[in-house]
């Protein structure tokens, strides 16, 4: 029986965490549940799934949970409960399923104890990707990735050799404004911006997979998890996201791994490996699907994209600075304050005036983390 700690158990991503234990309930129990604000959606999963602790980072929200009778479980809150319970409740996988920056501190606890991380949370990877692969090392802690792309690729290393890897393919689905034009991206609106053609997710990725943001985070964070320069990593934009993504060798074969998009099929790789389980998930209907097309990505109207490579291409905080902009423009536009072609506009100017550090610990981390979004609000 493994246990599991969840961090941000009432997301997208938790959410269907907590169906694959449902599945699997003789293997995996949760020890521990974090939210943000969301308590009706955290105490009926208290009810099935009994943890030992929770942890609600609102502190109001937490007082309210307190003040609930029959809740049979200690209630911490705030950022320090966070980092206490990854720091000290026991358990063996914790499944980063937070949302942004604020993944990085529990998650940097649970690798400096050496468990298992299932991640989601790619931004942690973005900001602090040097350090974490460091301090995963020499604490033995290895980081399997959740990320439906992540997981392809992991998947397709089994059994190789890291010197005969060729190349690494993310595929990208292009999101809602594939086919859009470079003046109609000043026009979307935000329900636009928020309906993904293949994938139900949070509303900050959304906007991101809108953006093709998310891709360039997650060629950073592919850099970090397979250790590639970036000239091996590419994209190509596969509307259908069947094929979740590629590698191809130095003898010019390639593997795929295909299946459904249902994120329910990496998060239980990530919770079972090297093991696999049946499920009752709905399964690749071939015949049904008929075609699988592929693009060029256009880094010229997805700005945001190449920012991303820019940031790459930097090192030290760009990447940190990139991500944290990203995530203030992102919540801007999900307010009306900026259009959707704003985005790429802040992130550059961020990427552009603030001082980059190279090689960071935590403390430059965290300050170029907090530096960033006071700029960023400031632009909006
Ligand atoms: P979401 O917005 O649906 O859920 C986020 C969760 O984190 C919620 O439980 C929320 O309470 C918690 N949270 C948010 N801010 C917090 C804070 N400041 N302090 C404490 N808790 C906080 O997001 P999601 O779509 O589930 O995505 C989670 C992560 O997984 C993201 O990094 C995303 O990029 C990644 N990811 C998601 C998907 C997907 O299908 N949703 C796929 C691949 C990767
Ligand atoms: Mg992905």
């Amino acid at each position: 029986m493994k246990k599991v700690l969840i961090l941000g158990s009432t997301g997208s991503i938790g959410i269907n965490t907590l169906d694959v234990i449902r599945q699997h309930s003789d293997k995996f129990s949760v020890t521990a549940l974090t939210i943000n604000t969301r308590i009706d959606l955290l105490i009926p999963q208290i009810e099935e799934f009994k943890p030992e602790f929770v942890v609600v980072t609102n502190e109001s929200a937490a007082e309210k949970l307190r003040n609930k009778k029959d809740i049979n479980c200690e209630v911490l809150s705030g950022v320090d409960g966070l980092v206490s319970a990854a720091a000290n409740c026991e358990y063996d996988i914790l499944l980063g399923a937070m949302v942004g920056f604020a993944g990085l501190l529990p998650t940097i606890e649970a690798v400096k104890r050496g468990k298992r991380i299932a991640l989601a949370n790619k931004e942690t990877l973005v900001v602090a990707g040097e350090l974490i692969t460091e301090l995963s090392l020499g604490h033995n802690s290895e980081i399997i990735p959740v990320d439906s792309e992540h997981s392809a690729i992991y998947q397709c290393l089994v059994g190789e050799k890291a010197e005969q890897v060729e190349k690494l393919i993310l595929t990208a689905s292009g999101g809602p404004f594939f086919k859009k034009s470079r003046a109609e991206l000043n026009k979307v609106t935000i329900k636009e911006a928020l309906t993904h053609p293949n994938w139900k997710m949070g509303d900050k990725i959304t906007i991101d997979s809108a953006s093709l943001m998310n891709k360039g985070l997650e060629v950073i964070e592919a850099r970090w998890l397979f250790g590639l320069p970036k000239e091996k990593i590419n994209i190509v934009i596969h509307p259908q996201s069947i094929i979740h993504s590629m590698v191809e060798f130095i003898d010019g074969s390639v593997k795929a791994q295909l299946g459904m998009p249902d994120m329910r099929f990496p998060i239980q790789y990530a919770l079972s490996f090297p093991k696999r389980l049946k499920n009752d998930f709905p399964k690749t209907d071939f015949t049904a699907i008929k075609e699988l097309n592929f693009f060029e990505p256009d880094l010229e109207k997805f700005q945001c994209l190449k920012l991303a490579y820019d940031a790459l291409n930097a090192g030290g905080t760009a990447p940190c600075i990139l991500n944290a902009a990203n995530e203030v423009a992102v919540k801007g536009f999900l307010k009306g304050e900026i259009s959707f072609s704003k985005i790429p506009v802040i992130i550059d100017n961020a990427l552009e005036k603030i001082e980059n550090h190279s090689s960071p610990n935590l403390e430059t981390i965290i300050e170029c983390d907090k530096i960033t979004r006071k700029f960023a609000e400031e632009l909006i």
